[in-house]
């Protein structure tokens, strides 16, 4: 097996340790490449450079002379000069990962809130493995362009308060591909473990025997806001912010945030999926002593062209955001540092598509 270091190349099987042995001027990159893998690194060199040194001393690497080492003690060898080597010298040449008999495995990929540009790099290389991609509506449709294109797609919208694929269904299909020896990339928007049912997905595969990663997204959360120059916290203004899902109003029973407690904590407030019952929560944030002039605002389609925000008092803010025709998805952000940033018109009420 050979291999180019540094240039998208991919390991045999799943290594744990390599051995980097004639380490030429890019012998850092590749070190970084291996240590991003997981990797634990050995550096052969009698004369390492500063950047080698570097990493030595933060512990990331260990150094050691040439010739001293036991190559069969690594599961790979690669000599920085030119070339990788894997344990199998009969395994197929780059762009195999995995030799002999395929195992599937699952990666669960965040894929930010919208634009590419905010899928990360290990989103994107995740995505350019894949056999499978298995996506929701939030996700970042163009990141699918990045998968090869015999790659299978599998749309699993889950439109509010319309057509969805049963959070069962999705499981079987990432079990069932990921057994057929697949690589399945479950991309979805923002991060798989804020609201996105990651964890759900994660025991389904774990307990039917299939590895799963998971590689962390932008969540909206904090995105969204920021994108429209609203910052979760701010200096001086708040100690923290938390993020609560208003996919079910605060008189439905199967909301158990404690508003009460949220209305007294001078925290920022982050509301997801909270469109449709905006008005009941402004309303018992009031109700349970949260000044209805609090600096709240609505940030719609957050990254897109079609990004809108509305900022208003928590008193008017859903109104506002309604009569504005803003719609999901949407994220509301209630504090003062939606004011940090942004001082409120005379009016009290401010509308515009993008942050100025
Ligand atoms: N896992 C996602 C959240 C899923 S819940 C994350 O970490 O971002 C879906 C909610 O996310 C939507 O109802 C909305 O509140 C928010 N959301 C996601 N993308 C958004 C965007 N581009 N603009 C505004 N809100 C967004």
């Amino acid at each position: 097996m050979e291999i180019e270091p540094t240039s998208g190349w991919t390991l045999p099987g799943r290594p744990e340790s390599a051995l980097v042995t004639r380490p030429g001027p890019r012998a850092s990159e590749t070190v970084h490449a291996l240590l991003d893998r997981g990797l634990r690194v050995t550096v052969a060199t009698s004369s390492p450079d500063a950047r080698l040194r570097d990493l030595a001393g933060r512990g990331l690497v260990a150094l050691t002379e040439p010739g001293v080492s036991d190559l069969e003690d690594f599961d790979v060898v690669i000599r920085d000069t030119a070339h990788l080597r894997g344990g199998d010298p009969g395994a197929p040449a780059r762009g195999d990962a995995r030799p002999g008999r395929r195992r599937g495995e699952v990666v669960l990929v965040g894929g930010g809130p919208g634009p590419l540009g905010l899928l990360t790099l290990a989103g994107a290389e995740a995505l350019r493995a894949a056999d499978v991609v298995v996506y929701d509506r939030l996700a970042p449709l163009a990141a699918l362009d990045l998968a090869p294109s015999g790659a299978e797609r599998i749309p699993v919208g889950k439109i509010p308060r319309g057509e969805f694929t049963p959070q069962e269904q999705i499981n079987a299909i990432l079990v069932n591909r990921a057994q057929q020896g697949a690589t399945v990339v479950r991309l979805k928007g923002g991060d798989s473990f804020v609201f996105g049912r990651g964890g759900e997905e994660w025991l389904a595969c774990t307990s039917a025997g299939i590895p799963v990663r998971v590689v962390p997204g932008v969540t909206s959360a904090v995105a969204v806001p920021g994108l429209a120059g609203l910052p979760v916290t701010h200096r001086a203004v708040t100690p923290g912010f938390v993020v609560v899902s208003g996919h079910v109003g605060p008189d439905d029973p199967r909301n158990q945030v404690d508003w009460a407690v949220l209305a007294g904590a001078g925290l920022t407030i982050v509301v997801l999926m909270g469109v449709a019952t905006l008005p009941a929560i402004a309303e018992r944030l009031v109700t349970c002593g949260l000044p209805g002039d609090t600096p709240a605002a609505v940030v719609a389609d957050g990254g897109l062209p079609s990004q809108r925000r509305v900022i208003a008092p928590l008193g008017q803010v859903a109104q506002a955001a309604q009569q504005a025709g803003l719609g999901a998805p949407a994220v509301a952000i209630i504090g003062a540092t939606v004011a940090a940033l942004t001082p409120a018109e005379p009016d009290g009420l401010q509308m515009s598509p993008m942050p100025d």
